[in-house]
């Protein structure tokens, strides 16, 4: 890692124009490892000139498919080439596991780029055809612009891939605005995308707090697109700023994923994956299993296997690959998360597992299960964003459903069931975008990543998340000749 990280703006690398920097602090071990330019309120105004000249003049928004897609396959395999440099680096600013950064994040990464590579070739629609007798009509699939991605800190450097990545593939201009907790992964990214040769202007990132940095980018006049990853809350604020110009808003936002396990489930499989489902980044997923709906009948059963397999979890050093889980992303997220135990408790939930640091040093937090039965507590109901978990009985399959809808969030949920007849009405009846059978996690480059009521709108990945950056357009060829069609009678004149 650099001592210290530039902005990148229109192909330059360019140092703080105030000299302010940011920290950038190893939550492992509360020590500052690098420090990044803070963006100028110039600086914010250069990148998006930058963004939108690029975008108007070319040569990337004009350049053909092959052409975009040869450079990021290139881009997929510099990064390839660097994975073990890429994995440590997200870690370390971060403090997911080496484990998951190297076999899961970047690996996935490298596959989300090579499939953006080719789908970004295989745009399909309507075929030119006479829809009406005097004319041919045929749909066009442009780019939008220069579009603004807002990223957040638990998946840095996944999250620019899916938002600006995405966005650059078809031909649109991007500044990126990463979270300023974690930055490095996405310069690094910059400075490989100019290695392959990305034209100037295509890829521009700045750094700056949320609340001047990025609401300064997201209501720029010359943005047309906000493309945001983060909380529920920023969200609502990115749709006001981007309504003065109605920019297309396209947003990620937080869940609270139900895990349903009936009573004729493999409770052990069940428990596996929802250790996995909890813990996955650290419990910092938008996509945890967080509320454990366990049917009466196995609820004994199947908590007293879950706790014996959260006693096997390896809290530690993030870059010891034997490590299962990292420290929380900051001292105030980690206090913000112990309020909501002692929330849960306070509010008639019992403590079951876990709720302490481990460590005098680091962020680290236990993995935390509250038995509870108030399906409208806070800790049920709220995005918590940490490893704290809920567990709560039921007996019926209309009840747990209600119970398991009854949450502002649609993100993501799972059913543990042998019953295939119940399995798919549970996929049907449940109001969440993503809906995994007998497990909890995978989303493979080819299936959308889309989000019911106040989890978002939109989507990352398959056809539809890059569908997501570019707008239809109608286009209609007169095949008649004619001076007058057969149909301008009906505005003036005879027939
Ligand atoms: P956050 O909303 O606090 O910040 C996200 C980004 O927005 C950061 O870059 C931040 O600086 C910026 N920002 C903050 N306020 C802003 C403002 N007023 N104007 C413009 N930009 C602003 O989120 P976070 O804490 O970084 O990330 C955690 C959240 O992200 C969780 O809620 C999680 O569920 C969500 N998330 C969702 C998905 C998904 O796919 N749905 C994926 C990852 C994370």
């Amino acid at each position: 890692m650099e001592k210290k990280y530039k902005l990148y703006i229109n192909g330059v690398w360019v140092d703080s124009e105030d000299g302010s920097y940011i920290d950038v602090i190893n939550p492992a071990t509360e020590e500052k490892i690098t420090e990044v330019a803070r963006a100028s309120q110039n600086q914010v105004d250069a990148a998006v000139d930058a963004a939108r000249d690029a975008f108007d003049k070319g040569p990337w928004s004009r350049m053909t498919p092959a052409e975009r897609s040869n450079l990021l396959l290139k881009l997929a395999e510099r990064i390839e080439n660097k994975l073990q440099e890429y994995a440590k680096v997200e870690s370390m600013i971060s403090g997911k596991t080496i484990k998951q950064t190297s076999n899961y994040d970047i690996p996935y990464i490298v596959d989300n780029i090579r499939y953006m590579a080719g789908l970004a070739r295989n745009f399909e629609g309507k075929a030119l055809k006479e829809y009406v007798p005097e004319g041919a009509s045929t749909i066009r699939r442009d780019p939008i612009g220069v579009v603004a991605a807002i990223t957040p800190w638990n998946y840095p450097l996944m999250e620019v891939i899916w938002r600006a990545i995405a966005a650059i593939s078809v031909g649109n201009t991007v500044v990126v605005k990463p979270a300023s907790l974690t930055p490095v992964t996405t310069l690094m990214l910059a400075s490989d995308l100019e290695a392959v040769g990305l034209p100037k202007g295509v890829f521009n990132v700045i750094v700056g707090p949320g609340s001047s940095v990025g609401e300064q980018l997201a209501k720029h006049k010359k943005v047309d697109m906000i493309a945001f990853t983060g909380s529920t809350e920023v969200g609502k604020r990115l749709m006001e700023l981007g309504s003065s110009t109605l920019k297309k808003v396209s947003l990620e936002l937080g869940g609270k994923a139900p895990f349903i396990v009936f009573d004729d489930a493999d409770v052990e499989a069940a428990v596996q994956g929802a250790v996995v489902g909890g813990l996955v980044n650290n419990g910092e997923d938008c996509a945890n299993s967080t509320r454990y709906y366990v049917h009466e009948n196995i609820y004994s059963k199947f908590l007293n296997a879950l706790l014996r397999e959260l006693r096997k979890v390896k809290i530690g050093d993030p870059l010891d690959e034997t490590v299962d889980m990292g420290p929380l992303i900051s001292q105030s997220h980690r206090e913000r998360v112990e309020s909501y135990i002692r929330k849960g408790i306070e509010e008639g939930g019992k403590l079951t597992y876990g709720g302490k640091r481990p460590f005098s040093k680091g962020f680290y937090l236990e993995p935390t299960v509250i038995e509870t039965d108030n399906n409208r507590s806070v800790i049920v109901q709220e995005e918590i964003f940490g490893p704290v978990w809920t567990v709560l009985k039921f007996k019926e399959y209309d009840e747990v459903i209600e119970k398991a809808n009854d949450v502002i969030y649609g993100l993501g949920a799972s059913v543990w069931t042998k019953d295939v007849t119940r399995a798919i009405r549970a996929t049907r009846d449940l109001r969440f975008a993503t809906v995994w059978i007998n497990e909890h996690g995978p989303v493979p480059s080819e299936m959308p990543w889309p989000s019911y009521k106040q989890s978002g709108s939109g989507s990352s990945l398959s056809t539809y998340g890059l569908e997501e950056y570019t707008y239809i357009k109608h286009v209609y060829f007169d095949i008649s000749g004619a001076t007058r069609k057969s149909w301008y009678y009906q505005v003036y004149g005879q027939k």
